[in-house]
């Protein structure tokens, strides 16, 4: 299976190349030539399959320069007992009758993005030797939270890579702040940069694109890469976990086989939905894909209206890791939408470049809303989702979730629509304990309390138990106390790498 660029369909490349180069020269995103089908009857097979086992059913058919040894290590060194803490990686929870939650925080850092940054550094140093290339990768992140820390998890003590972390020092919640400043591992780095999150990230933007720097770091044998969502490699795991929704709702007798079901998912940058919407082309049974928003509801207009508009107030919400006003994987939707039209798809990017709106067609407007239902909620609205869960099921979410809740429950009352519906759980309710906490008891829930009362009396409220990565934190020492302004983090880059 070759790849190419969403921008340009001349180039072509394997798997391996896509995945070690990330984002195609043209700025474009790479995706498959073709999406692989499967046969209902090979999906009935996975119901008695581990997690493993479903993922290399899903990850051979689109990475098939990888051979069957190199996927199964690379899923074997990912999806361990140590690393989940639940025997089977993603499990469904039954809320009632028709409505089931997808968890996919049981990972290292109790968010969804473990499930693709786990294997992702396995399936980039796999690609880097599969490509003959020789220099170490360097790994280098801007994160506004979740994705740091679990690219840190991910990538620390895999041979042949070394990671920076650069965090906005009054950007992100103490939990964050405190997962990253004790991060162990002998490859890894983490500094905060004072300003915001933009001031992070330009940072890191303008060491990529120096090519100076670059030239000087491949003097030295290594190779700048990214770790952000734009990277096949973390994409294509995303799509494995519907397939184990639906095997696991099949062997609970929950479905019977060919049964579609609905997808709601919490939606920042559009990559976890559109891993449910490749595995619906490749014939998962998949009936609506139900695209949750915060406030920032740039997707919610998008899919009603045709019109993507990013010229909007941007809204800091409790739901911060959705707080996001591009969202750049929609790019490899509307190339499966438009069947391939490069040139469309390259002009309207650069419309929302130059003026941030552009506009389909009625057609594909017709098309879109066929696939998708769309709605969002605002803050109040995903603390009283958090706080009814509770009281009507015992069941506590997140904030990110409970948008995605929050969104269902319109979508039921609107559309009377009592299909069987799963909703991804993105984030354990401990990584958010302060609005968690709110949303159940008010601002008295959580005065005076630092992060580990906080999470104590959640696990209180909840009967979870406090996710022991994030309860280990308390003893932990801090490694990285580091604070350095946004022109410094070049010569951070070079110190941790001592070049020059
Ligand atoms: C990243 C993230 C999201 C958004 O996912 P996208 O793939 O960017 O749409 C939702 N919830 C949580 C907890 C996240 O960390």
């Amino acid at each position: 299976m070759q790849y190419q660029s969403t921008r340009n369909k001349n180039i072509s490349v394997s798997s391996a190349e896509a995945i070690k180069t990330g984002l195609s020269a043209d700025g474009g995103l790479f995706v498959p030539v073709s999406i692989p089908e499967v046969d209902i009857e090979d999906i009935e097979l996975l119901a008695d399959k581990s997690y493993s086992e479903r993922a290399y059913f899903v990850l051979s058919k689109f990475l098939t320069d990888f051979t069957e040894d190199e996927l199964r290590e690379c899923i074997a060194n990912a999806y361990t007992k140590e690393k989940f803490e639940t025997e089977n990686v993603a499990p469904v929870y039954k809320l009632n009758a028709y409505t089931y939650f997808l968890e996919l925080w049981h990972g290292p850092t109790c968010a969804f993005k473990d499930m693709a940054l786990q294997i992702l550094p396995h399936l980039l140093t796999t690609s880097m030797k599969k490509t003959a290339e020789d220099k170490e990768i360097v790994i280098l992140v801007a994160t506004s939270g979740d994705t740091g820390k679990a690219a840190l998890e991910g990538f620390k003590d895999v041979n042949g890579t070394r990671i920076i972390v650069f965090y906005p020092n009054n950007g992100v919640s103490e939990i964050q702040k405190l997962q990253m400043a004790t991060q162990e591992g002998n490859n890894v780095s983490v500094a905060a940069v004072s300003g915001n999150f933009d001031d992070a990230q330009n940072g890191v933007k303008s060491i990529f694109t120096d090519e100076g720097y670059k030239a000087l770091l491949d003097n030295n044998h290594f190779k700048l890469s990214s770790a952000n969502s734009i990277n096949w490699g973390r994409l294509v795991p995303q799509i494995v976990y519907y397939f184990s929704a639906y095997a696991d709702l099949l062997k609970n007798g929950e479905i019977s086989l060919g049964e579609a079901i609905n997808v709601v998912v919490p939606t920042g940058n559009f990559g976890n939905i559109l891993a449910a919407y490749y595995a619906k082309k490749m014939g998962l049974p998949i009936a609506k894909l139900i695209c949750a928003s915060n406030e920032n509801n740039v997707l919610t207009d998008f899919i009603r209206t045709g019109v993507y508009n990013k010229n909007r107030l941007f809204h800091t919400t409790v739901s911060p890791s959705m707080d996001i006003l591009i969202s750049s994987n929609l790019e490899r939707f509307l190339y499966d939408l438009t069947d391939k039209n490069d040139e469309l798809i390259k002009q309207w990017m650069s419309e929302l470049a130059q003026s941030g709106v552009y506009k389909v067609p009625q057609n594909l407007k017709d098309k879109i809303s066929s696939l998708f239902w769309a709605d969002y909620c605002d803050d109040n609205e995903t603390m009283a989702a958090i706080k009814q869960c509770e009281e009507e099921y015992g069941y506590v979410v997140d904030t990110h979730t409970a948008v995605a809740k929050s969104v269902y429950d319109k979508y039921v009352c609107q559309t009377n629509d009592r299909t069987k519906t799963v909703i991804a759980s993105t984030a354990s309710p401990f990584k958010f304990n302060q609005s968690v906490l709110i949303a159940l008891g008010g601002h008295q829930a959580v005065a005076g309390k630092d992060e580990f009362m906080l999470l104590e009396e959640l696990s209180k409220k909840s009967g979870m138990k406090i996710p022991a990565s994030l309860g280990e934190l308390k003893g932990k020492p801090v490694i990285f106390d580091m604070v350095c302004e946004k022109e410094q983090m070049r010569q951070i880059v070079s110190d941790f790498l001592k070049i020059e």
